[in-house]
């Protein structure tokens, strides 16, 4: 398949799945839906998904480059090229799974629970928090993809991984990547209407 197609793949997947992700938020965490940025969101859910790939032709530095160019999960291939670490080949467990994200939200929740944070640190706390939602759901849709084209042709495997510790793989972090952002979206309109009420 031509790269560009393979982009373009990724890409479409991507918006579907941050699509049906907001209608969810809409839906049933509407106080979740205010408060994330959604252009954070948006941005971090296309460079999970499928990388900011359409600034590639535009020649600006460090934008047009290789880490924007590819989707998240994949840049296990050029930091392997470039550090040689054989934990970084292709597909990587750490790269294609939802731990990197799980772990910025562990930060943001850390940093949230000490008392007197000033202003400008909890807006920058929660702007780690949108893009690493946008990032969980992102690089979960990338895996659907990576798991649906692979299928088709000599299976989809995780590098070390057999094809059934693959999906397993696939699917718990599927479940994490879109259920723990869900979960704190939710929870944040739980946590604020005992609030109102008190006040
Ligand atoms: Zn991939």
């Amino acid at each position: 398949m031509p790269a560009l197609l393979d982009k373009l793949l990724h890409f479409g997947v991507g918006l579907a799945v941050g699509i049906a992700f907001w209608w969810v938020l809409e839906r049933y965490a509407r106080n979740g839906a205010s408060t994330i940025n959604p252009i954070c969101f948006l941005i971090m859910l296309i460079w999970g998904a499928s990388g900011l790939f359409f600034f590639r032709k535009l020649g600006i530095p460090i934008l047009s480059g290789t880490l924007f160019y590819m989707a998240f999960p994949d840049w296990d291939i050029p930091l392997y090229q470039w550090t040689g670490f054989r934990l970084l080949i292709h597909r990587s467990w750490l790269f294609h799974s939802a731990l990197i994200p799980m772990a910025a939200l562990g930060g943001w929740a850390w940093v949230m629970q000490r008392s007197r944070l000033a202003a400008w640190q909890k807006s920058l706390a929660n702007v780690v928090r949108d893009g690493a939602i946008g990032l969980s759901v992102g690089i979960s849709a990338h895996l659907i993809w990576d798991a649906l084209l692979s299928s088709t042709r000599r299976g989809f495997y995780i590098r070390g991984f057999n094809g059934a510790t693959s999906y397993l793989w696939l699917f718990v972090n599927l479940g994490m990547g879109i259920g723990i952002p869900l979960l704190i979206a939710w929870s944040m309109r739980s946590n604020r209407q005992p609030n109102h009420s008190e006040s």
